[in-house]
């Protein structure tokens, strides 16, 4: 068994947050605004005040580094990602996002163009993706081979379904389905669909397909973390209808990666930071005062009081009511009605590239139709060298099959070997010489990794009661806001946070 650790999201700090014992403020600090959270909506919130001209602002991190779930690790040999590792190219809606690729360089021209061209590194490099069925790789996502013509009719007409609510609007001119999705459209018709669930939409659609039904499912688990009996209808027709960004220089379904994954998104937006983004400081109590919000903060073994004119909400909405003792009765409902999914990601160093069964070339990402895990992406895909001494594999396993409370159960208890041996038996279907070759493979356990979008939470439940609560000091960001977990609604999230936080602090809302 190669060597290897088990990280993750840390629990028992987590924990603790529930069950309390912190050792009471030794100091007090003030600040202008605290962010609390420095995933990507905190990160983006941080990065939108900074462009506003507020540099009075402190982001509080609970880890050991910020990027939330968009974090990643370094070897010798290259960066690889432990969560997040692509983006869709941007739509049109998509404005903030546009503008942070322009920033970094990696959006070449106006920002504002129908398709821009991209910095070439960044634009996943050909073949993107491919499938392992029935002992065959096959090129990319939906599997085409051998299959009789009335399933090949059901994928176009799913095909030709997709294209065109892609292009719909509602009765108030919007986007069907919008990314970010606060900008889809209104009509309740539509809305309607959050009441099913996206299984019983396709079969209420005349869908029967196999290979659809798994496609379905694939990109529920990708993407939800949850299956596709159980995510909204809502939801899974977002997931294929949303993205519509073009390039230049690219086709329309490649997407924007780097080795490792969405990290370089985060140390991007955490530029503009500095060194105002404070990492291992956990956020353990907040009261919100007549001139602002008190927040104690664990750092190391202390605890630390700032006293902040404002505050931005950054973390996951089921650890608010831990930490803010007088939350609004309704709020606290609305943060505690969803469930999370738990993931397992697992980083394995190769000491070279493994061995290839029959098919389609090896791709970026690697996916398994018949399998646990969803499969694996490459980290060293776009780096453009002849010869590389290794590689470092990326796998994602959503515990979709399992309850989520029963999914983090397995992912406190089951040691590292037990998780190492399953992993690698799934990839020798795939590399009979994966064993031989792996010299290190490290778990990362994310216990409430990301918000089930189940039937009814979108439109029909207590999401919307976060997405537009307001206190006069306290402001939420996070992607729970938007119901599921993607750059796209983190970012708006904690843009709107922060552009909302400016206006109060020039004294133009109240
Ligand atoms: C395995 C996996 C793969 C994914 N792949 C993709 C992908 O390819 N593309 C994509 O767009 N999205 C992907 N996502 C979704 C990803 O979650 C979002 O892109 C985004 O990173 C979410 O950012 P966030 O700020 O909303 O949340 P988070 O990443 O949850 O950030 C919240 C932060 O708050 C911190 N925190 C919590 N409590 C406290 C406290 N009390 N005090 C201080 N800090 C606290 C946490 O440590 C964390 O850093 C993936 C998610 C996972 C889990």
């Amino acid at each position: 068994m190669p060597p290897g650790e088990l990280l993750g999201m840390s629990h028992t700090l987590g924990h603790r947050l529930r069950d309390g014992g912190f050792p009471s403020p030794s100091e007090t600090r003030k600040t202008g605004v605290l962010i609390v959270g420095g995933g990507i909506s905190g990160l983006s919130a941080a990065w939108r005040l900074a462009k506003s001209g507020v540099d009075d602002f402190l982001v509080m991190e609970m880890e050991s580094e910020a990027g939330g779930n968009s974090r990643g690790g370094q070897s010798p040999l290259v960066a690889y990602p432990w969560g997040a590792h692509y983006l869709p190219l941007p739509t049109r809606e998509a404005i903030y996002v546009r503008d942070l690729l322009a920033e970094l360089g990696v959006l070449q021209g106006d920002p504002a163009a129908a398709k821009p061209a991209y910095d070439e590194r960044y634009l996943c490099a050909t073949p993107q993706e491919r499938v392992f069925r029935h002992g065959l790789w096959e090129e990319g996502l939906l599997p085409h081979r051998g299959l009789d013509a009335a399933e090949r009719a059901q994928q176009k007409r799913f095909h030709d379904r997709m294209e065109a609510l892609k292009q719909a609007r509602g009765r108030d001119g919007r986007r069907l389905f919008a990314i970010p999705m606060a900008l889809s459209t209104t009509d309740p018709e539509w809305r309607a669909l959050d009441q099913v669930s996206f299984k019983q939409w396709l079969k209420d659609n005349g869908f029967t397909a196999p290979t659809l039904y798994w496609l379905a499912n694939y990109a529920c688990r990708d993407d939800y973390g949850t299956a596709y009996d159980q995510v909204s209808a809502w939801a899974g027709l977002h997931y294929f209808a949303c993205r519509n960004g073009e390039a230049a220089n690219a086709t329309s379904d490649t997407v924007i990666t780097a080795p490792d994954g969405n990290a370089w998104l985060a140390r991007g937006l955490a530029q503009k930071a500095g060194d105002r983004v404070i990492s291992g400081a956990a956020v353990w109590r907040m009261e919100e005062g007549k001139s602002g919000v008190t927040v104690d903060v664990l750092v190391g073994e202390k605890s630390v009081r700032f006293e902040a004119r404002q505050l931005i909400w950054a973390a996951p909405a089921f650890v608010l009511p831990r930490v803010w003792p007088a939350i609004p009765a309704d709020l606290k409902q609305a943060c505690l009605a969803g469930d999370y999914a738990p993931w397992l990601t697992a980083n394995l160093h190769l000491s070279d590239l493994p061995e290839e069964r029959h098919g389609a070339p090896a791709a970026w990402d690697n996916i398994f139709y018949d399998s646990p895990g969803l499969g694996y992406v490459t980290a060293t895909h776009q780096l453009i060298r002849r010869r590389l001494n290794g590689t470092v594999l990326t796998y994602y396993r959503a515990l979709h099959d399992v309850a989520p409370a029963e999914g983090r159960r397995l992912l406190l208890e089951t040691p590292h070997a037990a998780w190492a041996e399953g992993i690698l038996s799934e990839l020798e279907r795939v590399h009979p010489d994966i064993r031989k070759l792996t010299t290190r493979l490290d778990v990362f356990r994310n216990g409430h990794a990301m918000r089930r979008p189940v039937p009814g939470s979108l439109y029909h439940g207590q999401r919307e009661k976060m997405a537009t609560f307001r206190s006069l000091r306290i402001t939420l960001a996070h992607a729970d806001l938007s119901g599921f977990s993607l750059f796209e609604e983190a970012q708006y999230r904690g843009v709107l946070a922060a552009e909302r936080v400016h206006l109060m602090l020039r004294g133009l809302l109240r």
